[in-house]
Parts: C-alpha cells; sequence; structure tokens
C-alpha cells in the first residue's frame, strides 16, 4: 500500500491537502479499502479510495448506466432499419442533445465542479435537474472527480488520467485512451469525498441531484420521448422515440463528454504550454457546445467561458451570459480576452472596465 503525499495539488478547487485531510481520510470503510488495496498488492493515490461500499457503488451504477444506454442505443440502430425513423424522433434527439449538453457543461462541469457563478435556490434545482437529466451520473461525484482531475492533472492520482490508471501505473498506447475516456469508472478507486467532497457533500442541491438523478435519468430517457411522440405523431411513436431520442442521444452525450477527458488530453493544440497535456479541439468543441477548448479551461479552470478569443465559440457561455443579464446568475467568473502581441505571442487583453476575472 502506497499513497502519494508528494504530488502537488495544483487545482482551482482544493488549494491543498494536508496530512489532517490525509488522517480525515483513513477512517471506517476506507481504512478497511486500504486494508483490502494491500492485500491485492495495489497502490492506492492520495485523494482516492480503493473497495468498500463506495466502489461497489460506483461499479453498479456505471453498469447500470452503460447497459441500459448501450443497450438501448443498440436497439435504437436495429429499430432505424428494422421501422425506419423520421423527424419525430430526430427533433427529439437534437432537443433531447442540446439539453442534456447543456446540463453537462453548464450543470456538471461549470456550476457544481467549478463554481463559476452563483445562483438562487431555484435556478440551482432546475439546473440540477437539467444536469442529471443528461445521465452522466451523479453529479455529487462528477463534481468531486473532476475536481481530483484538475487537482492531479497527469499525475498520479488523477480520476481519469491517460497516463496512469488509478493504481497509479503508467499507461501506454490504446490503454491511454481507454482509460481516461471509460475504463476509469470501471477499476474499484473512487474519490475521497473528505478531501475533494468539501462544499459538495453539505450543498443541499449537489445532493437533491444527488438523490433523485435516477428518476430524472427515467424522465429524460423514457418520459420526453413519449411525451414528444405524443404530441407531434401517436403512440406507434412512443418506442421509436425513446429508443432514438432517449438512449441513443444519451449514449452520444456521454461519448462526446467523456472525449473531453481522453481526446482533450490527447489530440489538439495548445496554446499553454508546459503546464499539462490538456489541448484545445475544435471537433470537439464544437460537439460539446463549448467544452472543447480544453487547454483554455485548465489555464482558467473557473471561467465560465473556455473561450478565449473572438472566435474560439462557445454556445454554453452565451447561455451563461443570457442568464447573468437576465438577473439568474451573478457573480459569474469570465476569464480575461486574449490576443497576440507584435512578437506573436498571447497575451491578456487590458479589461476595458474593472470586471471580475477568473483565476
Ligand atoms: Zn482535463
Ligand atoms: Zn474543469
Amino acid at each position: 500500500m502506497t499513497v502519494d503525499t508528494k504530488s502537488k495539488n495544483t487545482g482551482d478547487t482544493v488549494k491543498s491537502a494536508t496530512q489532517n485531510d490525509l488522517f480525515k481520510a483513513k477512517t471506517n470503510d476506507n481504512e478497511q479499502g486500504l486494508l483490502k488495496a494491500e492485500k491485492d498488492a495495489v497502490t492506492v493515490p492520495f485523494g482516492a479510495k480503493y473497495g468498500g461500499k463506495a466502489a461497489r457503488a460506483k461499479l453498479r451504477e456505471h453498469a447500470i448506466l452503460s447497459t441500459t444506454k448501450i443497450g438501448g442505443s443498440i436497439a435504437a440502430v436495429y429499430w432505424m432499419f428494422a421501422y425506419g425513423s423520421g423527424w419525430v424522433e430526430w427533433s427529439a434527439f437534437l432537443v433531447g442533445y442540446f439539453l442534456s449538453m447543456v446540463g453537462c457543461i453548464v450543470g456538471y462541469h461549470r456550476y457544481f465542479s467549478h463554481r463559476a457563478f452563483e445562483t438562487s435556490k431555484p435556478m440551482g434545482i432546475f439546473i440540477a435537474i437539467l444536469t442529471q437529466s443528461a445521465a452522466q451520473g451523479s453529479a455529487l461525484h462528477w463534481a468531486a472527480n473532476h475536481r481530483r482531475h484538475h487537482a492531479m492533472t497527469d499525475k498520479v492520482g488523477d480520476a481519469h488520467s491517460p497516463h496512469f490508471d488509478g493504481y497509479g501505473k503508467p499507461l501506454k498506447g490504446f490503454a491511454k485512451f481507454h482509460h481516461s475516456h471509460v475504463g476509469w469508472l470501471f477499476d474499484r478507486t473512487t474519490t475521497d469525498l473528505s478531501i475533494y467532497g468539501k462544499g459538495l457533500v453539505d450543498d443541499e442541491i449537489v445532493m437533491f441531484a444527488h438523490r433523485t438523478r435516477w428518476f430524472w435519468y427515467f424522465v429524460s430517457a423514457i418520459i420526453f420521448p413519449t411525451l414528444w411522440a405524443l404530441a407531434f405523431a401517436g403512440p406507434e411513436a412512443i418506442i421509436g422515440t425513446i429508443l432514438i431520442a432517449g438512449f441513443l442521444r444519451i449514449f452520444a452525450v456521454l461519448t462526446v463528454l467523456q472525449s473531453v477527458n481522453s481526446i482533450c488530453h490527447l489530440f489538439g493544440s495548445q496554446r499553454f504550454k508546459g503546464h499539462d497535456t490538456a489541448r484545445n479541439n475544435v471537433l470537439i468543441n464544437i460537439l460539446t457546445m463549448g467544452d472543447g477548448w480544453h487547454n483554455n479551461h485548465h489555464q482558467h479552470p473557473r471561467s465560465a467561458t473556455s473561450g478565449l478569443v473572438w472566435w474560439e465559440f462557445d454556445p454554453c457561455a452565451n447561455i451563461i451570459r443570457l442568464w447573468e443579464k437576465m438577473g439568474l446568475v451573478w457573480n459569474v467568473k469570465w476569464a480575461p480576452r486574449y490576443t497576440k502581441d507584435e512578437s506573436g505571442e498571447w497575451v491578456q487583453e487590458k479589461p476595458k472596465a474593472p470586471a471580475k476575472q477568473a483565476a
């Protein structure tokens, strides 16, 4: 058993993890998990837990999510060839995709993980519902995993690194893509909430999202497509719409979102070099509606936008900006804009008016 305490936390939210945190982490269930890790001869990086109830719950959750999403998607493809599909199914797919992606990028990522803005309780609940309707797992665990990713990017202990597996073993070849894309969801490590769950486990909106997540998955995959089919076609369109605009759409959102963890740490350009492997990838940016400027995001993780120059479009940031104008969200953290100086180096533009800037 080894616990890596040497790696330096560099994330935005978790500024430092102390020995005290480590002590607190080593209690009850975790103690047993660590003993089991010793028996299983695997390492447990700092900020992670091994085995126990948390790992069983993680494996169960992702087994159910994967089975239903992949099973539903295979059925959707069969349905398309066997019975065909039309504008009813695909319009529901597009509307559902848009709402789910907003739930992922604005909800899971920018609000719950990075607190890029503040909002009221009703708006927080609305965002929580949108988030869990994307069905990418509990907002609590998503945000804690993501904070660990930022705190330990590319180091042992990163929740989904393309360089090390969950136990700190270096990865090579296709394993780099596989682990960061999906493999990390199926190992026996979990993020230690006593370290990365601060401000999450005691947040009633995060816990509302966490506790009601299966209900919103059901609404998103079954109820929404059913109502859409009944409104625009009839009962005969229900099954096809559930399969295509329910399961296939949620699986598509999952695949694209996970590509931020895998592709955006392997392929793309880097404006900010030397810190980590995060990259800007235009294709992932289109598909995620703004979260593909991942190199920018690692430079300004708390910002409500990841686009830093005028042509770096970020539709999810535009939604947050609209909400800010409407007074629905406030204290929004905006990264500084960038421009090239005479020597071709990227430099921050001077702000036109005093504005709150993200770190
Ligand atoms: Zn990253
Ligand atoms: Zn992030």
